[in-house]
């Protein structure tokens, strides 16, 4: 699996379905069809980044 921000491969498990990529630094969450892409904001929440993202991207294969 490469992360869909950057194409890195450089992935960690942190959860059920659920990665983080250690040179972007977005979540990425497998949902049944589509992955569920987010980044920490500036003051640390969790925001979606799905908007940037088609859903042919998101596409789990
Ligand atoms: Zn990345």
């Amino acid at each position: 699996m490469r992360c869909l921000n950057c194409g890195s491969n450089h992935l960690g498990e942190i959860g059920p379905s659920q990665y983080y990529c250690w040179n972007c630094y977005v979540e990425i969450k497998k949902e049944r069809h589509l992955y569920d892409v987010a980044g920490l904001d500036r003051d640390g929440t969790l925001v979606s980044l799905n908007d940037l993202f088609t859903e042919d991207e998101r596409r789990v294969e």
